[in-house]
């Protein structure tokens, strides 16, 4: 398995490979960059077939999160780890706990949190080890589940889309398919969807956290690849990563693709195909920003909603801002965000001062 070699390879600051033979921890933590502070990102826990595909979402993910941070203006960098899920019986706690030696051992230089597959109390576990991690339910100033401030910041980004691709100012009787419908940020965005007017298609390979949301909102259930084909106008992924693809952009009928995911783009031009089928993409680490602004309170140890709201409204602006570059110059959204993130982390590396007001 090559590392600088890898296509997913950034110049990373660092990439640890941690492992413990008791409680049968394999986990990667990919720093990306510090040039604005501490690397921050989730540490995600999943299933992989391989290290080689662990290593290449630890590479891709604290990319995004070192292009994510800066663009919500905070004085972070970008990191992000994976945990290989033991096959058989494992202990939750130990294993976690083992990760947060990993993380300790770092001396700073990468803070964790939540991402898909790991709760609060299991940085609860890191914690034991560790004080680099946040998303804690519990203590001083502790931010718990990022996920809601997450869909709220992808609600708001995502209305913003619709203005400009359906030139409606409402949701209401909007059609929009949520993929991970049932997962934690799914949920919350189904809700405030809902609550605005739309009509939700759903999705999830976890049918019970479908059905209640079908019993609550009337939403449609489809078929995980089913979604893919729903007749609405706003695709919002919010399960996992390459969800458009070559062999899905045909079948997508929404005008608008907006939500949690990261790396929904199974690769660069993507972005462009989207945008020549006269698609509105949203970034995805400029919409779903809302959970590290959220988590940002707990490291600086003054966690104050109001400071986060006032994020959200740049999150908006900042969406709003690469999509009337893209639309004047006629260049795909994605590559736009990527050219601003690149470039504010290169003046941060120069010295310039950074707004993080
Ligand atoms: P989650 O694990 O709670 O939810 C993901 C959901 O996707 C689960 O319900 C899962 O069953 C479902 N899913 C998995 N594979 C699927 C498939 N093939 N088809 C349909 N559904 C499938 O995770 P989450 O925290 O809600 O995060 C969702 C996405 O948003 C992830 O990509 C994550 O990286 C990103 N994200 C999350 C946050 C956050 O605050 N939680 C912040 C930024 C980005």
């Amino acid at each position: 398995m090559s590392v600088f070699e890898h296509a997913s390879f950034d110049n990373h600051e660092r990439v640890l490979f941690a492992t413990d033979k008791v409680t049968g921890l394999k986990a990667i933590i990919a720093v990306h960059t510090t040039v604005t502070g501490p690397a921050c990102g989730g540490c995600r826990f999943w299933s992989y077939s391989t290290s080689e595909a662990a290593l290449n979402d630890a590479l891709r993910l604290s990319q995004g999160m070192s292009y994510k941070n800066i663009m919500a203006g905070l004085p972070i960098g970008g990191g992000k780890s994976v945990i290989m899920k033991p096959d058989g019986d494992f202990d939750r706690d130990a294993l976690f706990q083992a990760f947060g030696r990993a993380v300790e051992s770092l001396n700073g230089a990468y803070i964790t949190a939540e991402d898909v597959g790991v709760n609060p109390s299991d940085m609860m576990s890191v914690r034991k080890f560790t004080k680099h991690a946040v998303g804690l339910p519990e203590g001083k100033a502790a931010s718990g589940d990022p996920s809601p401030i997450t869909a709220e910041g992808v609600f708001r980004g995502l209305k913003v889309c619709v203005e400009r691709g359906l030139g409606k100012s409402s949701l209401d009787g909007v059609r929009v398919a949520i993929q991970g419908a049932s997962g934690h940020v799914g949920n919350y965005l189904a809700g405030h969807l809902a609550g605005a007017g739309a009509e939700l298609v759903i999705t999830d390979i976890n049918e019970p956290g479908l059905k209640a949301l079908n019993e609550k909102y009337g939403a449609q259930i489809v078929g995980p690849d089913e979604i893919y084909d729903a007749d609405v106008d706003v695709f919002a992924p919010c399960a996992l990563g390459s969800i458009i693809n070559p062999d899905t952009i045909d079948r997508i009928k929404a005008k608008v693709i907006a939500g949690a995911a990261n790396n929904q783009l199974a690769t660069q031009d993507m972005g462009a195909e989207l945008q020549k089928r006269g698609k509105i993409y949203a970034p995805d680490y400029v919409l779903n920003a809302g959970g590290i602004i959220n988590v940002m309170g707990e490291i600086t140890g003054d966690f104050d909603p109001s400071w986060v709201q006032g994020k959200l409204d740049g999150l908006e602006t900042t969406l709003a801002d690469i999509l009337d570059i893209s639309d004047s110059e006629g260049r795909p959204s994605n590559l736009i965000a990527d050219e601003m993130a690149r470039n504010r982390i290169e003046d941060a590396r120069g010295g310039k001062v950074l707004e993080t007001a």
